[in-house]
């Protein structure tokens, strides 16, 4: 009985994973009637339609002035708002939630590429995120994920990896996926390795323990390689190094319980900020675990939500759940509620120095689950910090395309380019939180949802 019920249960598995990898983009679709949020910032359009062919968008406009060509599969999208797959930049598909780091790199690694970094992707894909940057990973297993991804042979979200973190020397039990560089020559070696073996992004941390040569070897090489360069900026000589060495995005609001940047450093961004030709400086705050951890501790029911089950064994869930069993007890957001009142005070400096800002939520760390991370950071902006609720959706759409130098192919709805698109029932300008149970999500012209 138990045996036939496990045999049942991975057939089913097998079959969903089959399914999800299965589903070939129909020769033309047309998502129609819905209000589309396209991604360019101006007023939504009504009664949209949307014409797709295979991978691609080929029509935009409206109920009555587009036609649907006969033999489209029509998907109605009334009374939903539209817009163009989410982004996040700044995930880690090799961990889910665990607690506990030095357990799970001890244990999983032989898993990330064939089980862990491929559930992550598809979580993600399942919540609306269509692209989504990885930050930190084991290069082979990045590479063969995202490659797999985009071939089709997986269903999850188009990722863009970094693989390993170039740093001054990894911790212990971590050299799988952190690099130490000793010299200039190793520095730009390193990133060599990397940019051959095909990462779209090379990520800095703990810059302020390299030497400046170091650190600008790091990035005038891969600036060489046409790769953008993203620096972890949780310490301030994290983000005066980056900045005097041309780092094109931060991640994180830093500096610990401090109530804000100093002013050497705002004044820095602004002299960076205020230089049109080296294009905007990015930042990716990551905040939303932060703002919302005291809430969650005290109201963990989120945490028993079963999506973020997806793609994962059962052992594998049980023991995440136990190393979450009491979310008061855990080292790592020991000091989260000394940090919680000066966030608001940092993420308003930041934008007012004329940072763009971007969605990313450091998914996969402790309680931050991929499947529910990037509508919380969309609803924190919103709901917390006062954003207005296109600037933030654009964070999570357009502005990710350019920072990622890929806005040809993605990161609106436009003739063009890819169909990647989700639709969710109500007005997530009014509601952000809608985002939270997203109804349609196509990636590449392919309904996943
Ligand atoms: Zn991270």
């Amino acid at each position: 009985m138990k045996m036939a019920r496990l045999l049942t249960g991975v057939i089913a598995a097998i079959l969903a994973c089959a399914a999800l990898a299965a589903q070939r983009p129909a020769a033309s679709k047309a998502l129609v009637g819905g209000t589309l949020i396209d991604g360019f910032g101006g007023p939504p359009i009504r009664n949209s339609v949307i014409l797709i062919e295979g991978e691609r968008i080929t029509a935009v406009g409206q109920v009555g002035s587009l036609q649907v060509p006969a033999g489209a599969e029509v998907i109605s999208t009334a009374g939903m708002s539209v817009l163009p797959g989410l982004w996040d930049m700044h995930v880690h598909l090799m961990i889910n939630g665990h607690s506990d780091y030095a357990h799970w790199d001890k244990t999983y690694p032989a898993l990330f590429e064939p089980v862990i970094m491929p559930a992550s992707a598809k979580q993600l894909l399942l919540a609306g995120v269509t692209s989504a940057r990885d930050l930190g990973a084991p290069l082979e297993a990045s590479i063969s994920v995202r490659d797999k991804i985009n071939a089709g042979a997986i269903g999850g979200s188009t990722v863009y990896v970094s693989g390993p973190f170039i740093q001054h020397a990894p911790y212990p039990g971590t050299e799988l996926f952190r690099w130490g560089v000793s010299g200039v020559e190793d520095a730009r070696a390193k990133v060599r390795k990397l940019a051959d073996a095909g990462v779209d992004v090379i990520k800095l941390i703990d810059q302020d323990q390299m030497t400046m040569e170091e650190v600008r070897a790091v990035v005038d090489e891969a600036h060489a390689r046409g790769l953008p360069v993203v620096a972890h900026s949780h310490r301030p000589e994290e983000i005066r190094r980056g900045l005097a060495a041309g780092v094109d995005n931060f991640e994180h609001t830093g500096l610990s319980s401090a109530p804000e940047y100093p002013e050497d450093i705002i004044a820095a961004i602004r002299e960076r900020t205020a230089n049109m030709a080296r294009g905007p400086l990015f930042w990716t705050p990551t905040i939303e675990g932060l703002l919302n951890y005291e809430y969650l501790r005290d109201n963990p029911e989120a945490l028993d939500n079963s999506s973020w089950h997806e793609g994962l064994t059962p052992e594998i869930i049980a023991d995440i759940r136990q190393s979450i069993a009491h979310p008061d007890r855990l080292p790592y957001f020991q000091l989260t509620p000394a940090r919680r009142p000066t966030l608001a005070r940092k993420f308003h400096q930041l934008r007012e120095a004329g940072v763009v800002m971007l969605i990313g939520t450091d998914s996969g760390i402790p309680m931050k689950f991929h499947s529910q991370s990037t509508w919380h950071e969309l609803d924190a902006w919103v709901n917390i910090l006062g954003v207005d609720a296109m600037t933030a959706i654009r964070a999570a759409t357009y502005w990710p395309s350019l920072a990622m130098k890929v806005d040809r192919d993605v990161g609106t709805v436009t003739p063009g380019k890819y169909a990647d698109i989700i639709a969710v029932r109500g007005d997530v300008l009014r509601h952000i939180a809608l985002l939270q149970r997203v109804d349609v999500v196509i990636k590449r012209g392919t309904r996943y949802k």
